[in-house]
């Protein structure tokens, strides 16, 4: 059974890359005579509207959309995000981190460090809260977490690959490409890392189709699944829909909000045609 899924964060309307990202999935699930669900990633609660999600449901059903109801939702399941950390960290994979974003970004950028590497997150941690030995103890309340990824490769042992697009894609460098990333934020529980393998797993997702950005991502998320023991699904990113400058869309050009071209007299079907659906 094909299963796939369209996980819209509420914090802006639906744009244009969002749309195409919603119908490609739903015509492949309709294709392939599988499941197209809904999923709320409303993690980041202090920038998540539920307006936002109003309108988000509102523009994909006149877009044609269906999915079952009750959707998942990431504030539901803390706990489930919670259960896997301590996991983590009983196998000594975890470590606290107290750093703030400009600690990383002058430590990154010290002379000896040469210029800062970037990853999927950002700036590549330069390790600073890293621990000689795994932590003891209990795993610490209301703390950032990072993964040891160095250590998280040497424990799955195996080389891991996934398929994309029908390719079998093998995982490579990720302590130098993404380094220690965060596991647990400490403003919200969790990251959209670890939140995202969870959801996926759990909703048995077969087929994860989303935009070319989080290629990169799905490296990060391929390990967690093998260091979770959950499976891995295929992918498949898709080409992202660009403005006429050439430039990503983001949700907050609000132009090009599907709200603006349905008030502006746009079908359906205009919308379709825009992004070569
Ligand atoms: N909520 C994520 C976003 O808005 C999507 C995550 C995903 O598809 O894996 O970009």
């Amino acid at each position: 059974m094909f299963i796939t899924r369209f996980a819209p964060s509420p914090t802006g309307p639906l744009h244009l890359g969002h749309a195409f990202s919603a119908m490609l999935a739903h015509d492949m699930a309709q294709a392939a005579g599988g499941r197209f669900l809904l999923r709320i990633d409303d993690l980041d609660r202090s920038r998540c509207r539920p307006e936002w999600e109003a309108q988000i449901r509102n523009d994909l059903r006149w877009l044609g959309l269906d999915w079952p109801e009750p959707v998942m939702r990431q504030s539901d399941r803390l706990p489930r995000y919670r259960a896997a950390l301590q996991a983590l960290w009983a196998r000594g994979l975890l470590y606290p981190c107290t750093c703030t974003r400009a600690d990383i970004r002058a430590a990154a950028s010290a002379p000896q460090e040469g210029a800062p590497l970037h990853g999927p997150d950002g700036v590549i941690y330069p390790g600073t809260c890293r621990p000689e030995s795994p932590p003891t103890g209990p795993m610490p309340e209301g703390a950032a977490l990072r993964l040891d990824m160095v250590r998280a490769i040497e424990v799955t042992g195996i080389p891991l690959k996934y398929n994309e697009k029908g390719t079998e894609t093998f995982l490579r460098d990720l302590p130098e490409t993404a380094g220690d990333v965060v596991l647990a934020r400490r403003d919200m529980g969790a990251s959209y890392h670890l939140a995202v393998v969870l959801d996926d797993a759990d909703q048995g997702i077969t087929h994860v189709i989303r935009g070319a950005d989080l290629a990169e991502a799905t490296q990060i998320h391929v390990l967690l699944q093998n260091l979770l023991g959950l499976p891995t699904p295929a992918y498949h990113h898709h080409r992202l829909i660009r403005d006429a400058q050439g430039k990503r869309l983001a949700k907050r050009d609000d132009a090009r909000a599907i709200a603006t071209y349905r008030a502006a007299g746009a079908s359906p079907q205009d919308i379709r045609a825009m992004v070569g659906l």
